[in-house]
């Protein structure tokens, strides 16, 4: 069996200061829809752990719930990372993309990963199920409530995720890259968006803000698209995803910061979770339909049907 490297006693401590939200949802209207962190959420994570970890050497691991460890095995994580130090953090995708000394170790949150240092053995909520231990005496504590995320171990990220698609901020990400991309796909925009092997790291959220910026219907056959409309969606997939990485990602539900708050880009959406209110634009009340399975807010008016 896995080998238990960090002693955690059972008793579950909340945290002391207030700043760590321990409640799971947090939004005004309960809500059983999860948010998954997409690409702002994800890249707030990497910047706030960069200073923390870079530089710190695991010294152990722990679990309680092995399946975390999707590939190795979890004996393998146990033997290869103690020793091991985090060199950089990036992000590719929703993946949390740690470089160690000789391994790639990658994080991805799913719906209700958190991913945070802690000062003691004890973390501050009770769904810690994956905890590395570092050398200058704190945690590394991956917490998820729905235990859908996954911890890998690899050389690199492409070995874990090979077919993702171009990452949206890259400057190499252009509207002319975007027009070939869409070129004879008949898919619905919206659902194209949400695939990553389209466009890497843009969920719900984003992807519904941006259609709006754009003013272009979800269900938009890909292909029919113009050159014009292309240009906007283009500009608003970036503007979107910079806007919320300013605002520190969508604390909706589940996601939050490295440092316990909450983002604040929820405040700042115009579509997103406003089904019935006036659009900014127009003043249209704002529609909510499923495309792809997934809740689709968007304006009748702005976003005229296909
Ligand atoms: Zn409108």
């Amino acid at each position: 069996m896995f080998a238990v490297q960090v002693a955690r006693p059972q008793a579950i401590l909340y945290a002391q200061t207030g700043a760590f939200d321990t409640q799971g949802t947090h939004n005004d209207k309960l809500s059983y829809t999860y948010t998954m962190p997409e690409l702002p959420e994800v890249e707030t994570v990497v910047r706030s752990l960069r200073a923390p970890l870079i530089g710190r050497t695991i010294t152990g691991v722990w679990t309680d719930w092995p399946k975390v460890m999707r590939s190795p095995s979890p004996a393998e994580f146990a033997a290869r990372l103690p020793g091991q130090t985090f060199r950089a953090l990036n992000r590719r995708a929703k993946y949390i993309v740690c470089q160690l000394d000789h391994d790639v170790l990658a994080v991805h949150l799913k719906m209700t990963g958190r991913l945070y240092i802690w000062d003691n053995p004890e973390p501050p909520d009770r769904w810690v199920h994956f905890q590395l231990a570092l050398d200058d005496g704190r945690y590394l504590c991956f917490s998820d409530a729905r235990r859908f995320g996954r911890v890998y171990l690899a050389q690199d990220i492409e070995e874990i995720a090979p077919d993702l698609g171009p990452e949206p901020l890259d400057a190499a990400f252009t509207a002319a890259v975007l027009r070939q991309r869409l070129a004879g796909r008949h898919k619905a925009i919206k659902a194209l968006l949400l695939d990553q092997s389209f466009i890497a790291g843009v969920g719900n959220i984003y992807a519904d803000e941006a259609l709006h910026a754009a003013g272009i219907h979800p269900l938009r056959p890909a292909h029919t698209l113009t050159d014009a409309e292309i240009a906007r969606l283009h500009q608003a997939i970036r503007r979107a995803l910079e806007q919320g990485i300013a605002h520190e990602g969508a604390s909706i539900n589940w996601y939050r910061k490295p440092d316990g708050e909450r983002g604040e880009s929820q405040d700042y959406l115009t579509v997103y979770g406003r089904d019935g209110q006036p659009c900014l634009t127009c003043g249209a009340p704002l529609v909510k339909i499923r495309v792809a399975q997934r809740g689709t807010h968007y304006c009748p008016i702005c976003q005229p049907e296909p």
